[in-house]
């Protein structure tokens, strides 16, 4: 059984009081919420003071990005061992922005998914297609392409420690959102794609997240399908309430 796993990508919002503030909200949530996994990944700045809120919670913590080198001179950047550090578990790789709004292909992602794992990191990988692609008929070819980029040299072993994310990227920040049937067919052919990488058993362990404008009217549907496993929630995770009751809905999809 795969525990569902809702996670908040804080991207470039909140300042420190709101964070702080954002962390007290998720600890009480996710303490009603056992069955339920629940992270957080807010701007590097606030990681610290936020691991420091969560302590003694199970939240989970997450950076939202990473460069592959272990140190240097790589001015801007961050790497694994600096996430670990200030008390991260998590990071999201390959997320649509990074991807679209900064250029970052597949290869660069899949150096960083293998850094990241290497280093003891458990990563978010996002994938998803873009609208002119859904219109296109290539959603699966995209899909296809992101996974088997992205995961090329990854381990079976490293696959309990990888979560992918689909973010349709037309769904991301706009207030669409995939019907709970295009999340379904889009994981569920992201499942059988990693069970012909790896095997069925690592693809029936493999956490499958949707995101993309999730909110509390919509978590319920799209998590109570069969091959959803949580969600990925940016604008929503900003809101304490409309977070809390994401984590709610959730825990009524599983139960
Ligand atoms: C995201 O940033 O991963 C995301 C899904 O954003 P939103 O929920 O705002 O669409």
């Amino acid at each position: 059984m795969r525990k569902i796993f809702v996670c908040g990508n804080w991207k470039m919002n909140t300042d420190l009081e709101a964070a702080l503030a954002l962390a007290e909200g998720l600890k009480s949530a996710s303490a009603e919420a056992a069955d339920v996994e629940v992270g957080a990944c807010p701007p590097f700045v606030y990681l610290k003071p936020v691991a420091d809120a969560l302590e003694g919670s199970d939240v989970v913590l997450g950076g939202q990005n990473m460069y592959f080198e272990p140190e240097g001179a790589f001015t801007g950047e961050i790497s694994a061992k600096m996430l670990l550090d200030v008390g991260c578990t998590h990071v999201i790789l390959g997320h649509s922005e990074r991807r679209h709004k900064f250029g970052e292909p597949d290869g660069l992602i899949n150096r960083k998914v293998k850094a990241a794992l290497e280093a003891g990191l458990k990563v978010i990988l996002c994938i998803g297609e873009l609208l002119e692609e859904r219109e296109a008929g290539r959603t699966e070819e995209v899909l296809r392409r992101q996974v088997t980029g992205c995961l090329d040299g990854v381990s079976a072993d490293s696959m309990d420690s990888v979560v992918v994310a689909y973010e349709p990227v037309w769904a991301i920040g706009t207030g669409k959102t995939a019907t709970p049937d295009q999340a379904q067919e889009a994981h569920e052919f992201v499942r059988a794609l990693v069970a012909g990488m790896f095997d069925d058993g690592v693809a029936q362990k493999l956490r499958i997240q949707y995101g993309g404008s999730v909110k509390p009217e919509n978590a319920f549907d799209l998590i109570g399908r069969k091959d959803v496993d949580g969600a990925l929630v940016g604008g929503a995770s900003l809101k304490s309430d409309a977070f809390a009751q994401i984590i709610s809905e959730a825990v009524r999809a599983t139960s």
